[in-house]
């Protein structure tokens, strides 16, 4: 028996088909609703990423959260639609993309009651009873019974437009704050009717849409509803309430797809603060309670884990955000016995925080993420090149992917490092607090390139421009990546901080070296993402005295879009670190720092026997410019830089850009520019 047909048999329960109602998935792969930031307003684009993962495997592909009337507008965050025929046509597109691999295509109905502000429709929000939006300082209109009634409609003429678009499973979704949520909620629901009071009164608007739903499209469609494993917390809806949910309404749904109450701190959470797999416990009971089938969440990467999952009894599909937006290709190589190719999740979130950011999911691992139609870009094909040879500087992330990529496009890659292990900033971050998975960015890379024989890497080589020169390569591009900055340069300060002493000093580059300062210890976060907050954990479990000192109203401020800003404060205060907010580092001398207020310009001192500097970086881009000079045209050379020598930012862009790079060599004349995906006004 080969290796392929071991990992068939042992694997081959994720592939068994599954009644859902009068629809049949044809496998156990699930990618459940999650936000694209692509929206009604990108419909290309966003069909062929949701075509993508169907083409890739995934037996059941959802759309996100999809707005039934234009009282539920989440603007700026980019949600889907079906207010009319216009959405109708639009998702009619992703359905037949995902249709015409074999894949069935589901719809997460949705209304935001209270919690949306309608910026664009200028609809008033409605709500259980007047609350507050979630960001924006209005308030819903309370609904009378006649609201009510108009909401019932609407949800079931968007069931209807469902239908019409192609969708198999429709989603009933009562969950995540929206309207439905409001209705359960026990202190938020204040009603003294018949939709206020009892469990059974405050669940009758979800039985109500259930049936409704179910009458109206159930021959065609599966009904899907979407709930918290645990309930939302006893103020809202208890655990215990929501386990007699299930029993009540058991018979209505085709299938329960579960989430757990606490969004940011769970569901969503990152690889730094929860693990593969953590929902398993709550699903598993609510499993016991349920005679339908069961899907949930856990960013599943390990196929053993997944087979362990639905063997045990806890699930019944196993469903899937982060790890299909990571690999859209995991089922097919799951089904192939490839598991060594599965591209897996790192969980970072920065998915996450570009549709936060109102912009296309892009992703850490996989570079292609929301450039299926706008580049053409194939998550597991890449064209074949004119061949020749490269010369890759700097094994970090952009090196690493632009070395496998040119590698199968058929060119001869040598990429060179001066460190002795592969992987740069990413080997280097991967060992501080919580950033264990990041790792996986190099790892998927070195897996790909061993299968790749004409990519040689030679490590422990800092290469000279004299050396890129002689080494007489057909194109070289540069990686060389960037440092942190030692004089404090960033935001705040546009200028060096004056007269810092040479000893204690440091930079997250001098950490993640070795060193470790200890006493009392200032870090200055003007960056505003992980890396000073990581190394406050690092420094003040190695017995520091950590003071963070940031420039923002909160630590890490940044990472509110990744979803990890509440959890971040949390850690730095249960370690004890003294957190200093909407405060700038003014100077040190080696004995003290001098803080000051960003809004006073007030000054005072603190004791401090070293800094750390998380400002800024500088791109380490010497041996390129010592190859080009000023003038990129003037070298004989076809070079380029990629990754963070070009551009210092986060690991997903340095992947995008050797990516891209590797993607176009030799091509870019002939590649026609990115598509873009909008209304075009045609006539007068
Ligand atoms: P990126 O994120 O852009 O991939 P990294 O900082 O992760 O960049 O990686 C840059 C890599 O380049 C590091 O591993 C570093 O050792 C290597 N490097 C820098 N200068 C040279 C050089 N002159 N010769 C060889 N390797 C170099
Ligand atoms: Fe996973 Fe990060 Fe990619 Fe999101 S961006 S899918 S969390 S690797």
């Amino acid at each position: 028996m080969n290796a392929k047909m071991t990992a068939e048999s042992r694997y081959q329960v994720l592939f068994d088909p599954l009644r859902l109602g009068p629809v049949t998935a044809p496998n156990r792969f699930y990618q459940v609703p999650h936000c694209s930031g692509m929206g009604h307003a990108l419909p290309r684009t966003l069909a062929a990423m949701r075509g993508t993962k169907a083409e890739g495997g995934w037996g059941v592909v959802c759309t996100e959260y999809c707005s039934i009337h234009p009282s539920s507008d989440d603007q700026p965050y980019p949600f889907a639609a079906l207010w009319d025929e216009s959405d109708v046509a639009n998702l009619a597109a992703m359905t037949e993309q995902v249709h015409a691999h074999g894949a069935l295509a589901g719809v997460e109905l949705w209304h935001g009651g209270s919690y949306v502000p309608n910026l664009a429709s200028r609809l008033p929000s409605i709500g259980v009873r007047s609350m507050p939006s979630r960001e924006e300082p209005v308030q819903s209109q309370r609904m009378d019974r006649s609201d009510i009634r108009a909401f019932r409609a609407w949800h079931l003429a968007a069931a209807r437009r469902a239908r019409a678009a192609g969708f198999d499973i429709v989603y009933v979704y009562p969950t995540h704050g929206y309207l439905m949520w409001e209705f359960l909620s026990r202190s938020r629901n204040d009603r003294t009717d018949e939709y206020g009071g009892s469990l059974e009164n405050r669940a009758r608007l979800l039985r109500e849409l259930l049936e409704e739903t179910r009458a109206a499209v159930g021959d065609r469609c599966a009904i899907a509803v979407r709930l918290s494993a645990d309930g939302h917390g006893a103020e809202h809806l208890s655990a215990t309430e929501a386990h007699d949910l299930i029993g009540m309404l058991d018979h209505l749904p085709d299938l329960w797809d579960l989430v757990v109450g606490d969004y940011y701190g769970e569901e969503m959470a990152t690889s730094r603060f929860v693990h593969e797999g953590a929902l398993e416990e709550r699903v598993a009971q609510v499993k016991r309670l349920t005679r339908k089938p069961v899907v949930s969440v856990g960013r599943f990467t390990s196929p053993d884990t997944m087979v362990r999952q639905i063997r045990s009894g806890v699930l019944d599909l196993i469903g899937a955000a982060r790890p299909s937006i990571a690999d859209p290709f995991l089922p097919a190589k799951i089904r192939d016995g490839r598991l060594d190719e599965i591209r897996e999740c790192i969980g970072c979130n920065v998915c996450y925080a570009s549709n936060y950011r109102g912009a296309p999911l892009r992703c850490t691992q996989n570079p292609t993420m929301g450039e299926e139609w706008r580049r053409g870009w194939h998550p597991e094909r890449v064209p074949s090149g004119k061949g020749g040879s490269v010369l890759i500087v700097g094994a970090g992330p952009a090196g690493l992917e632009a070395a496998h990529i040119l590698g199968k496009r058929g060119y001869t890659v040598t990429l060179a490092d001066a460190a002795e292990e592969p992987g740069g900033r990413v080997t280097l971050e991967s060992r501080l607090p919580g950033l264990t998975e990041w790792a996986r960015v190099r790892d998927y890379r070195l897996t790909q390139l061993r299968s790749i024989p004409q990519v040689s890497m030679y490590l422990g080589n800092r290469l000279s421009a004299t050396e890129v020169r002689e080494f007489g390569a057909d194109h070289v591009l540069i990686a060389t990546g960037a440092r942190w900055r030692r004089d404090g340069l960033g935001r705040w300060h546009s200028r060096a901080i004056e007269a810092l002493p040479a000893a204690g000093v440091l930079t997250p580059d001098d950490i993640m070296q070795g060193a470790r300062p200890t006493g009392e210890v200032t870090i200055f976060d003007d960056d505003h993402y992980y890396m000073a907050p990581v190394i406050a954990v690092l420094l003040a479990r190695a017995g520091a005295r950590v003071t963070y000192v940031t420039t923002t109203g909160n630590a890490s401020e940044w990472s509110h879009y990744t979803g990890e800003q509440e959890s971040t404060q949390r850690q730095l205060l249960e370690l004890g670190v003294e957190i200093r907010v909407s405060t700038a580092l003014a100077g040190f001398d080696g004995e003290a720092v001098t803080l000051g207020c960003v809004f006073s310009g007030r000054e005072w001192q603190q004791s401090a026997a070293a800094v750390v500097l998380v400002t800024s970086r500088e791109p380490c881009e010497e041996l390129y410019r010592e190859l080009v000079g000023e003038e990129p045209g003037g070298s004989a050379l076809k070079i380029q830089r990629i990754g963070d020598c070009r551009q210092p930012a986060l690991i997903a862009h340095a992947v995008y850009s050797g990516h891209e790079a590797a993607r176009e060599l030799d091509e870019a004349h002939q590649v026609p520019s990115a598509r873009r995906d909008r209304s075009v006004i045609h006539g007068p």
